[in-house]
């Protein structure tokens, strides 16, 4: 069984062989350092995350660089704003950058280059684009001449025609034609230069990734990838210089994930729906993040809602649950473990699908469904509520946990304390269902006091009002109840 990737350059799904047997060289477009984070802009980090474990998990060597864009227009808006310099807003947001990562648990990358380290790498390449006859000065600024690169447009699978059609060149444009792109633009007086052969000046931005490629990766690489937004004009771009420069292809596959959107709308500033990672973290959890992204394809657009995110936690409760119920088993039975014949075939044959589903474009909801699949065969093996668990209990646990853990690390889930987490879950619906905390717990404490008395009906009749509520009472918690999750 081969790997398959979708690959937005040809439009198809294409087995994929990397340059040199059992390497891969991967880029993904990385954040412009000026702000904190969006919860969209972390589609890319989690689904390459996914992407790179598998690739090593199938015996790959991933060199993986993602990149900090540290020069930039809005960063040096930002500085100017805030009368300060750009790299200490730079600084600022890389750090408030590796702390959202970090609590997101991801493996980090090979490499994290910032454009500020690699001016000579940048001067460098411009400086071949125009002696390979593909760009033109004018007046200290450098711009990419589209004309004479046959092959602009085949990555947005757009042709020249098209793209001129209806544009018009501003009067006081350097540029030839509207689709021509600066590749090095003279600095402003109060902005960040650094010295070129065309004077005091910076980058443009589209350049800056591939003279980050060509330093670490090289010429060519086997997967670039991006958000859809960047395939035009970035990427297009990306491809002009870099081919241009180099005289070879520059990347073998272009894998883009779809946008993440806030019910029917897009996120987006001026909308006033954008919710950093920050802000969802601390609101719900990481988990719920990576879980909600995860469950979908990757090149499918995500909506946001009240539904989906219940929908998540509830999935996550269920996990966790099995989890938790499975570590128990493991601790209190002091019998060696014996395995349980029938539950491991099941699992091997979860093994088999997900394999397949990950081979083909890297299918995450289907690992996501299987997950749950196998969540749902251990529940079924029916001992949760057997007070004395056995040896097979305990093999069956053990080997679940295994399991698990192995597509938790691929996917950087399931690897927190279940109890914690239940709790933490517990939480979040409380507060998303607008739960009166005060009122359940009298209700409680009235139902006690009933039993205490032997009023089985006033017991019987709170009972059913915590239902109604949509809480169950839990001997498990130490509150004694907890949200009922649907199942
Ligand atoms: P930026 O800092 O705007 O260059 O964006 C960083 C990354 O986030 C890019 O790969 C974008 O394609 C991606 N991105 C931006 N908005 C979204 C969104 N709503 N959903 C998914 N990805 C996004
Ligand atoms: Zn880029």
């Amino acid at each position: 069984m081969s790997q398959v990737i979708y690959n937005s350059l040809t439009g198809k799904k294409e087995k994929f062989i990397p340059l040199t047997e059992n390497e891969v060289k991967m880029y993904l477009c990385g954040p412009t350092v000026y702000d904190f984070l969006h919860i969209g802009n972390f589609r890319g980090a989690i689904t390459f995350n996914l992407i790179r474990n598998w690739l090593e998990s199938n015996g790959h060597k991933v060199t993986f660089v993602y990149n900090y864009t540290d020069v930039d227009d809005k960063i040096i808006k930002r500085a100017n704003d805030e009368g300060v310099d750009t790299s200490v807003i730079t600084e600022r947001f890389i750090a408030e950058f590796e702390k959202d990562f970090n609590t997101l648990g991801l493996k980090p990358h090979s490499f994290n280059p910032r454009v500020s380290e690699h001016m000579h790498d940048i001067v460098a390449m411009v400086e071949k684009i125009i002696s390979n006859g593909h760009a033109y000065v004018v007046d200290g600024e450098v711009i990419y001449d589209t004309a004479t690169f046959g092959e602009y447009g085949r990555l947005a699978k757009r042709n020249l025609d098209e793209l001129e059609a209806g544009k018009r060149v501003a009067v006081d444009d350097k540029k030839k034609r509207p689709q021509d792109f600066v590749l090095w633009k003279p600095a402003k007086p109060g902005e960040p230069s650094w010295d070129s052969p065309w004077g005091k000046g910076r980058p443009g931005w589209h350049i800056e990734c591939s003279a980050m490629v060509k330093a670490i990766l090289g010429d060519t690489i086997d997967i670039h990838g991006g958000g859809v937004d960047l395939l035009f004009p970035h990427h297009e771009n990306e491809i002009a210089q870099s081919e241009a420069c180099n005289c070879t292809k520059y990347a073998n596959f272009w894998v883009h994930n779809e946008f993440i959107n806030f019910g029917a709308e897009k996120m987006s500033k001026s909308l006033g729906n954008v919710i950093t990672a920050r802000n969802f973290m601390e609101k719900y959890d990481a988990e719920i993040l990576k879980y909600l992204f995860l469950s979908a394809h990757y090149r499918t657009q995500m909506s946001i809602t009240d539904d989906k995110l219940l929908q998540t936690i509830s999935a996550l409760v269920r996990i966790y649950s099995a989890l938790e119920l499975a570590q128990q088993t493991v601790n209190e039975v002091n019998d060696e473990a014996v395995s349980d014949a029938g539950f491991d075939k099941k699992l091997a044959g979860f093994d088999s699908k997900i394999k397949k589903a990950l081979n083909d474009d890297f299918n995450s909801a289907e690992l996501i469904s299987f997950v749950f699949e196998a969540v749902r065969t251990f529940n079924a093996l029916g001992f949760a509520n057997k007070k004395k668990k056995n040896a097979t209990h305990k093999g069956a646990s053990q080997i679940f946990l295994e399991w698990m853990k192995k597509y938790g690390d691929m996917s950087a889930l399931f690897n927190s304390e279940p109890s914690p987490m239940l709790n933490r879950l517990d939480e979040i619906l409380i507060e998303m269902r607008n739960i009166d905390k005060e009122k359940v717990e009298t209700l409680v404490q009235q139902r006690n006091t009933a039993r205490e008395q032997k009023d089985w009906t006033l017991a019987d009749t709170i009972r059913v009002e915590l239902e109604t509520i949509g809480v169950e009472l839990f001997d498990g918690h130490e509150r004694g109840w907890k949200v009922k999750v649907n199942e």
